[in-house]
């Protein structure tokens, strides 16, 4: 998770390239948001440990084993973004990753961006912009992605002379990229309508305007609009007689009205250990977790007579730590030791297909 003053310039946070895109759809979300804090998930979590994986070139056998496959498969991708690249860029290029940079004009400073992974040619007319994705959320491709154009501003502010800008979406969990070529030359007009949101998006009353845009945003269980939205598309609706096209307008609102369902169960749930009274709501112990000590509830077993088929029976074996350990005792990379298991414990795996999902096209 960036931190808020990596954001700030002399004191005063400023919008990033990752949300600023996103702003065109909503002015008055900047200042809506900074009265709240981050929505932390598990998955956002990772994706942060994956990125310094990424930008500091781990060795994927120090990866650990959650994020692994991800990464290799990310620094696979990357590499055949690289290898397209090359074609269109003759000369020798300098790498950078993380590298945050800065729009502004003299003193003022008008938003600011961290860039995954960018090379520039030797002659500063070439560059390749790689922003990776961890998750399966759905994002725009490279043609069509405003994080990337904010980006290839922010890059062309640093580099004056670039005439092509090669831009890559990696997601390494759909095991798909997406690329696209940004003309130096559009930049300069991109740049001033960035500039110009970003100075409207600062102003006290920019409008706020809800929709699926809504979904990650930090005020969201607490704006109005947003609230107004949700009623208005929560409305009765025939379901055994909705047309496809009308299903399929509704299927696109159900991931931003999950959050706000989301949201607002987790307010609640915080007044209410607050102490806060909350009408008609209260907490209710949901019970405990009960997990065993495997190797000391083993020996106590067996020295009650259970046999060993029937103690193994009860156990189920993890994956992910018969591979570290395999991995260690053999010396094999983690992936190999993954392959070699696998191939080893063919008579011994059963694989059921996960339920099908449902996801945009
Ligand atoms: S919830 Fe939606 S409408 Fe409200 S501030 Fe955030 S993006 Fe804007």
């Amino acid at each position: 998770m960036e931190q808020a003053d990596k954001r700030s310039y002399n004191g005063k946070r400023l919008p990033s390239g990752s949300s600023l895109g996103e702003l065109f759809e909503c002015k008055g979300r900047f200042l809506a948001e900074q009265n709240f804090e981050e929505r932390e998930t598990e998955e956002a979590n990772l994706g942060t440990i994956a990125h310094e994986h990424m930008a500091e070139e781990t060795d994927i056998d120090e990866v650990p084993d959650e994020l692994n496959y991800l990464v290799y498969k990310a620094r696979e991708q990357r590499a055949l973004i690289l290898e397209e690249f090359k074609k269109i860029c003759p000369s020798v290029t300098k790498i950078s990753r993380e590298v945050r940079l800065w729009c502004k004009d003299g003193d003022e400073a008008y938003f600011s961006g961290e860039i995954d992974y960018f090379e520039v040619s030797e002659n500063e007319e070439f560059a390749v912009i790689i922003d990776y994705k961890f998750f399966s959320g759905y994002y725009k491709p490279a043609d069509q992605n405003r994080q990337l154009q904010t980006y290839s501003v922010l890059l062309k502010d640093e580099y004056p002379k670039l005439k092509t800008i090669f831009i890559a979406l990696a997601q390494p969990m759909l095991d798909q990229w997406t690329t696209a070529i940004i003309d130096g030359d559009n930049l300069p007009a991109l740049r001033a309508r960035l500039v110009q949101l970003s100075r409207e998006i600062q102003q006290e009353g920019a409008e706020r305007k809800a929709g699926i845009h809504c979904k990650w945003c930090k005020a969201l269980a607490h704006c109005p609009e947003a609230y107004e939205w949700v009623k208005k598309n929560t409305g009765e609706i025939e379901m055994d007689n909705v047309g496809n096209d009308e299903l399929s307008e509704k299927m696109a609102m159900v991931p931003t009205l999950e959050q706000w369902f989301k949201a607002v169960k987790k307010l609640t749930k915080d007044r209410l250990e607050k102490g806060i009274d909350v009408p008609d709501y209260k907490l209710r112990k949901s019970g405990n977790i009960t997990t065993f000590n495997v190797p000391e509830a083993a020996k106590k077993m067996f020295d009650a007579n259970l046999s060993v088929d029937e103690f193994l029976k009860c156990c189920s074996l993890k994956e992910a730590e018969l591979i570290k350990v395999w991995a260690k005792i053999t010396a094999m990379p983690v992936a190999k030791a993954k392959k070699d298991l696998r191939l080893r414990l063919e008579s011994a795996i059963k694989q059921k297909p996960k339920a099908q999902s449902v996801v945009k096209a």
